[in-house]
């Protein structure tokens, strides 16, 4: 998706790409074709509202920015209602053909094992990039700033959290600042709240690793529903221990249980459940997290997983450019730098095939929009995010500056949006402009 979208960009403003693919020589467990743009798992770009949804913005975005992954979508689309659904097979034939014709453009069927020295590239290899090329990433960046899973924890908006039940505080008020000291958002349980929570992990609906995936589990990275099974007292000494921590709107009464959010964006307008990565269905997700004491109106930004994914530590390696920090000549896109999904792996492809191309042609860009989708989700992951905690990210609109004078929480909330997607939309178009 990256890689396809990039190559498409850099080639219009007239830069020679060659793409290397390694399949079908080299395969991968998820890939069944050679082709490029082939989408591994499910048929579906998400929603395509671009008016209420930030991935529906991303589509705008894209289509705006001659997009070759939204054209061939748009080509071989399905009825999903609101959403944009493909002809997966078509689809990628589509996005193979158009860049095989495309007079500055090349393939040519290889791995790439090395990071080159000189010249300039774009690495979208994706989750399932090859071991060879991945020892290599490690050898530049050191091993543990390149991730082989995702442990994702739900991430919640924090206006939809209930604060007359939860309250900030770091255990044993530890920390030089205020700032430190209210660093974790806690949500307290009760006995009887924490026994049903536990039946509803043990019942929940699970999904199984893909075949091939299976590295277990690694180490601080159990799955909450796991440790859950191991024993009922497991998480209350674990992710949920209720010590160092007192509940200012019930000082006398201890918790049984705390489940602790950290902050996860700079904004301040997302929190991550600590400790809860799961492998519980989706749909029992909501339901079981909503059972938390102050989360019973959660929003969720993205919902926990545990998933086979190579991906960089973004905030640390990469800088706004998406450049490697310490190799210049090689910019990474797509999934490896952080973000989830088809959708935004082609937005950041999309990037980077742009801001490649006009480093080339000497062409100086303003940075791009925080306000735009495009540009929430690079600032996200090249700065915005915690970089100690950081794992792939969707779009969302957590990711986005508050607009002034609307109002906060669920209400507002098709106002906000609106307003977001208005930002984003003049701020895409004008950034734009710079190539015209
Ligand atoms: C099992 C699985 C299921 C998924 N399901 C979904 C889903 O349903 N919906 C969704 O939105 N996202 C899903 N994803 C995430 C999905 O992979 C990304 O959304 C998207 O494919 C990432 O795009 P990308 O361009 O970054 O990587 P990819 O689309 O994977 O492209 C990377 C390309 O690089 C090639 N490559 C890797 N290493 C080398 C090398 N050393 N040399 C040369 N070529 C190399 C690969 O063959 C591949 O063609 C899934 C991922 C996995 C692993």
């Amino acid at each position: 998706m990256a890689g396809s979208e990039a190559a498409w960009q850099a080639a219009h403003m007239g830069i020679k790409v060659v793409i290397h693919e390694m399949r079908p020589k080299v395969e991968t467990f998820a890939h069944q074709t050679g082709n490029l743009g082939e989408m591994v798992c499910s048929n579906s770009f998400r929603s395509d509202d671009d008016e209420q949804n930030a991935v529906g913005l991303l589509h705008w975005e894209m289509r705006a920015a001659n997009g070759l992954i939204m054209a061939a979508a748009e080509q071989h689309r399905l009825p999903a209602g609101g959403a944009l659904a493909v002809d997966r097979e078509p689809f990628a034939e589509t996005v193979t053909a158009r860049l095989k014709a495309h007079p500055n453009l090349r393939v040519s069927y290889e791995e790439i094992t090395e990071l080159p020295d000189d010249g300039h590239w774009i690495f979208a290899t994706g989750p399932l990039t090859s071991a060879a090329l991945g020892e290599a990433i490690q050898r530049e960046t050191g091993a543990e700033r390149l991730a082989f899973f995702d442990a994702i924890a739900p991430i919640i908006y924090a206006d939809s959290i209930d604060m007359s039940k939860a309250w900030m505080q770091s255990r044993y008020d530890k920390g030089e600042t205020e700032e430190e000291r209210t660093a974790y958002l806690n949500c307290p349980m009760d006995k009887d709240q924490y026994e049903a929570f536990i039946d509803a992990l043990l019942a929940a609906d699970k999904t199984e690793f893909h075949e091939g995936e299976t590295a277990g589990y690694f180490d601080g990275c159990l799955p909450i529903e796991v440790m859950a099974e191991r024993g009922r007292e497991t998480l209350r000494h674990g992710p949920m221990k209720p010590v160092g921590l007192t509940n200012p709107h019930q000082p006398d009464i201890k918790a049984h249980a705390v489940v602790q959010l950290r902050r996860d964006n700079a904004l301040g307008t997302l929190f991550n459940i600590v400790g809860f990565q799961t492998k519980m269905k989706y749909g029992a997700q909501t339901d079981v997290f909503r059972m938390i004491p102050g989360l019973e109106n959660a929003s969720f930004a993205r919902l926990g997983g545990i998933h086979r994914n190579t991906f960089l530590n973004s905030p640390t390696l990469l800088d706004s450019e998406m450049r490697l920090r310490s190799k210049p000549n090689i910019r990474f896109a797509g999934q490896v730098t952080g973000v989830e999904g088809y959708v935004e792996s082609a937005a950041m492809g999309l990037l980077a095939g742009r801001l490649a191309a006009a480093e080339i042609l000497g062409q100086a860009l303003p940075p791009v929009p925080q306000d735009s989708a495009m540009g929430a989700l690079i600032h996200h992951i090249t700065g915005g995010a915690e970089a100690k905690t950081f794992q792939p990210m969707n779009v969302n609109f957590g990711l986005f500056r508050p607009v002034d004078g609307l109002k906060a929480g669920r209400r507002g909330r098709k106002d906000r949006y609106k307003a977001y997607t208005d930002r984003a939309k003049d701020a895409w178009q004008s950034w734009l402009g710079n190539f015209s």
